[in-house]
């Protein structure tokens, strides 16, 4: 039997959906039934596993599944070394003090002597020890912004991501003290055959989120423009040219980073640029 690999993604939550979607990007069809547990691709050797994120660490270290998507945050305050194959980028947040509105807060040794409460005491900790400072961890498992209110807590490190439910909660975000997004994590022991699949997956998910942050864009150029256009442009290689048959006119195209691309959009039009197309690109190895 050819050798399969599995993978432990979130059943549901903030990281399901856009891990599903990153790996259908990479034309890896399966069913995830909401209710199933399990699914098998069809046309690649993937299997999953569908559980809680907590538990994603402690599932790939005892093989249980081979691979992971988690939010490094999880795997951190799992304590568990396992390998990070990629930074996936999506579901980036990060862990904030958070204090009651009027709190002087003046940097992170104004919690001395504190009650903090938290889901991450091991990140939490380990933040406080590096910084000197000794505060009263309370831990709790959920709804970390009405610990204060309630009276348990005087300050909060909890997740952030827009700032909003800190707000609606009277607390104001103070500091941000670790980033988080989501990792592909695996176990370093991996035998060779499994390994091979990895590589081609990884290659596909490469190919996936090079596309998303790049788009295409191709333009007629007045031949004597080109040197300055191609300098605009930067990026990987030089820039794909073709003569049109108006003389003194260039057709040319090139990939561009998308946090790039309206400053060079703006240079290519002062340059005279015409015509200018511009796409989205699917998938695209560098
Ligand atoms: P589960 O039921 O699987 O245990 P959960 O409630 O623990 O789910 P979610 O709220 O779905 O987890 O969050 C999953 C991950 O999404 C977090 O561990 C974190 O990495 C990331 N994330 C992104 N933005 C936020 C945010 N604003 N708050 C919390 N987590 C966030
Ligand atoms: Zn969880």
């Amino acid at each position: 039997m050819d050798t399969r690999l599995s993978i432990a993604v979130q059943k549901s939550g903030r990281l399901s959906e856009k891990s599903l979607d990153l790996i259908r990007s990479c034309g890896i069809e399966f069913n995830a039934d909401s209710r199933a547990l399990k699914a098998s691709a069809a046309d690649f050797p993937l299997d999953f596993l569908f559980v809680r994120d907590d538990d994603i660490p402690q599932y790939v270290a005892d093989g249980v599944a081979d691979i992971g998507i988690v939010g490094r945050n999880e795997l951190d305050e799992s304590g568990i070394e396992l390998d990070i194959v990629r930074d996936l980028r999506f579901a980036a947040c990060r862990l904030s003090i958070a204090v009651p509105n009027g709190y002087p807060y003046s940097g992170i040794g104004s919690l001395e002597g504190k009650r903090i409460a938290t889901s991450y005491p091991r990140i939490l900790s380990t933040i406080l020890k590096e910084n000197g400072v000794s505060a009263q961890v309370v831990v709790v498992s959920g709804s970390v912004e009405i610990t204060v209110e309630v009276g348990i807590a005087d300050a909060i490190a909890d997740l952030v991501s827009t700032g909003t439910t800190l707000k609606m909660n009277g607390l104001e975000e103070a500091e941000c003290i670790y980033r988080s997004s989501a990792v592909m994590i695996a176990r370093s022991d991996m035998d060779d055959g499994k390994r091979a699949v990895l590589s081609r997956l990884l290659e596909r998910i490469d190919a996936v989120m090079n596309a998303r942050h790049k788009k295409y864009i191709l333009f007629n150029l007045p031949e004597e423009k080109l040197p300055l256009a191609a300098a605009a442009i930067g990026g990987m290689k030089s820039p794909t040219v073709t003569p049109l048959m108006d003389k003194g006119w260039l057709s040319v195209q090139s990939a561009v980073d998308e946090d790039r691309f309206w400053s060079v959009f703006e240079e290519l039009k002062k340059l005279g640029a015409e015509g200018i197309l511009v796409m989205n690109i699917e998938k695209m190895t560098e």
